[in-house]
């Protein structure tokens, strides 16, 4: 299943494995949710690109199921937490969450605009 919420800014792009976060100005933000091993609830869970970036790209939210028959409570699931680039747009390219992340989970890729 894929999530899209869009601003005048950026486009979240959220699939079974992957956060993306694209930025109106060419900047690309994608994690590989399938080897990041962020965890609300683990004390040891690595929030490592969150601490380092030094704009604030991160953010942490629970995931959301986007099947309208389901009732609003029932959507969002607490235990199961994401890391979003939802500031892309404010990227500076300096790389140091992509150096920083254990996993080699985090790629940025700047196109022209
Ligand atoms: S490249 Fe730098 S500014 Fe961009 S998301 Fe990573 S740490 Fe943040
Ligand atoms: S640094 Fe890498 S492994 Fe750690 S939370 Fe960020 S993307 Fe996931």
């Amino acid at each position: 299943m894929q999530q899209t919420s869009k601003s005048e800014f950026i486009e979240i792009i959220l699939d079974d494995k992957t956060s993306r976060g694209i930025a109106h100005n060419g900047i690309e933000i994608t994690i590989d949710r399938t080897i990041c091993n962020y965890s609300m609830y683990d004390p040891s869970g690595c929030k490592k690109c969150i601490n380092i970036c030094p704009v604030g790209v991160f953010c942490t939210r629970p995931i959301e199921k986007r099947d309208y028959s389901i009732p609003p409570k029932e959507r969002v699931d607490p235990t199961k937490w994401i890391i979003l680039p939802t500031w892309a747009d404010w990227c500076n390219g300096c790389n140091a969450c992509v150096k920083e992340c254990p996993k080699s989970a985090i790629s940025i890729q700047f196109k022209a605009v």
